[in-house]
């Protein structure tokens, strides 16, 4: 995609444009030579000197039609704003979805918002006082998203704030990751090994991961830290064999206080990994929440996403985890799949209810760079995601009909329909892990290649982070240690 832009403003830079541009035109590529099928151009500039009054002018092009957009003047958001970027990225903002509202002929539902968590937006207005109604307003008027997702964000956000109440600055999350997978989803792009040959890493990997553990249990006792929340996640933790899983497990539970109010989760993810020796083995070492994850139940859509189990694994997996008495059960859903229609989504909504999935993750299909569906090729999936909005909106409805409510959410660059990705769940059944991570509310340590440790400041205003090697390879071969080091100094302990 080509992009002309004229910012005569010192608040936005090129890249705040093509995340606009993103917003309509998901997985685009910016590149200057690009003489193809989608352009923008852009012209920014201020109206006087106050910092309030800006023009805008957005003309779009795709398929050779294009459609122009305008803004001028000041402007009175909701809540009082400083003067600057507030102001300019507003005008840009409405010129740039009046534009692609006519050329596509839908409004896009978060409006120009490309910020990935709005749910932290609210509970910031929230927290200082602004009532529900104040903070959908700024979504809806300000930003320009529909009522609906106003109404999403603000209901996530104060369940959010219920969860979170009981949360103190010493409590802290557990992420452990298994980035290995059976095969390779044609839709992923996480860095998650999947090629039969490196499964033979799997044992150094282990050993290393439990001494990582092991490491990272003694700094949380160090910095006098409590677990609340302890993932473990992937790529498929449930690759592992029965054995590897209890030694995992047990270094865990040697490694850190698992009191009765910490939450215990284990990610089975693909139900083609999930044996009942498996089920019994987690639930033997107290996990007591898992997730089993069949993304559709329409055969033809996993085969579709190259997703390498039936319908039939999942609901085997699911039968087989009824009989150890898990107290919470996740079922992830994509939105947006290719193949998938309305009914088909319905159904896959309908029968992960009936299968009695207390928490359930309804997420869009999003085109990431390094995911194989990207280059497929054109008509293989609907980028412009109609038919994702409107499956996202009908899994809401349906949820909530049967008393699961959001609880967390997050956006992600690239998402067909520009849809979000929300967890719901029964009340009492949410997931304090994801809500933790996602808004970055306590210090999360993590173990594991791929894995990411996030500091978080006892008064939440500041945030450091450790990143492990990328891939399993790499982190076996370096040694980038816990971020010990780090998290002394972050927290003032040297
Ligand atoms: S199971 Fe999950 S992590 Fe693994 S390849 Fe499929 S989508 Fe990616």
């Amino acid at each position: 995609m080509k992009l002309f832009i004229d910012n005569r403003t010192p608040y936005l830079n090129d890249y705040y444009f093509q995340t606009l541009c993103l917003l309509y035109f998901p997985g685009e590529k910016f590149k200057a030579d690009d003489d193809g099928f989608n352009r923008a151009s852009f012209s920014l500039a201020p109206e006087d000197g106050s910092g309030y009054r800006f023009k805008a002018e957005v003309t779009l092009v795709s398929g050779g039609r294009s459609a122009h957009g305008e803004f001028s003047g000041g402007y009175t958001p909701q809540i009082e704003m400083p003067a600057g970027e507030f102001f300019a990225t507003n005008a840009i903002g409405k010129a740039f979805l009046r534009a692609g509202e006519k050329l596509f002929g839908f409004g896009l539902p978060w409006g120009y918002l490309s910020g990935l968590r709005p749910v932290k937006r609210a509970k910031y207005y929230l927290d200082r006082g602004f009532s529900p109604e104040t903070v959908r307003g700024l979504f809806t008027l300000d930003y320009g998203a529909s009522a609906e997702k106003a109404g999403l964000a603000v209901e996530t956000a104060l369940t959010e704030e219920g969860m979170l109440a009981s949360v103190s600055p010493d409590d802290c999350g557990i992420y452990v990751s298994i980035p290995f997978c059976p095969t390779r989803c044609d839709y992923c792009s996480f860095v998650s090994y999947s090629n039969k040959k490196l499964f033979d890493l799997i044992p150094d990997y282990l050993e290393k991961l439990c001494r990582d553990i092991s490491l990272t249990g003694e700094l949380v006792r160090e910095l006098g830290m409590r677990p609340r929340a302890v993932y473990i996640g992937g790529g498929t933790p449930s690759i592992l064999e029965s054995a590897q899983i209890d030694k995992l497990l047990t270094r865990i539970e040697n490694s850190f206080e698992l009191g009765a109010g910490t939450e215990y989760s284990f990610e089975g993810g693909r139900p083609d990994t999930l044996t009942d020796e498996k089920l019994r083995t987690v639930r033997a070492h107290g996990v007591d929440r898992i997730s089993i994850n069949p993304q559709s139940t329409s055969d033809s859509v996993l085969l579709n996403i190259g997703r390498k189990h039936t319908v039939k694994d999942f609901f085997d997996a699911v039968e087989a985890s009824k009989k150890y008495g898990f107290s919470c059960r996740n079922a992830d859903l994509i939105a947006g799949l290719p193949g998938d229609d309305e009914e088909s989504f319905a159904k896959s909504v309908s029968d992960v209810l009936n299968c009695g999935f207390e928490n359930i993750t309804v997420h869009t299909l999003s085109i990431k760079n390094a995911a194989p569906i990207r280059f497929i090729g054109d008509g293989f999936y609907d980028p412009r995601g109609r038919f994702a909005r409107e499956s996202v909106v009908f899994a809401r409805k349906a949820l909530a009909g049967r008393g699961l409510r959001p609880y967390y959410l997050y956006r992600q660059k690239n998402t067909v329909g520009n849809s979000e990705n929300t967890g719901f769940s029964l009340p009492g059944k949410e997931n304090l892990y994801n809500v933790l991570m996602m808004e970055e509310y306590s210090t999360v340590f993590a173990c594991g290649a791929g894995a990411i440790t996030k500091f978080v400041s006892p008064d939440r205003s500041l945030i450091a982070r450790h990143a492990f090697p990328k891939y399993p390879f790499e982190y076996l071969r370096e040694d980038k240690g816990i971020g010990r080091e780090e998290a002394l100094a972050f927290f003032g302990k040297t």
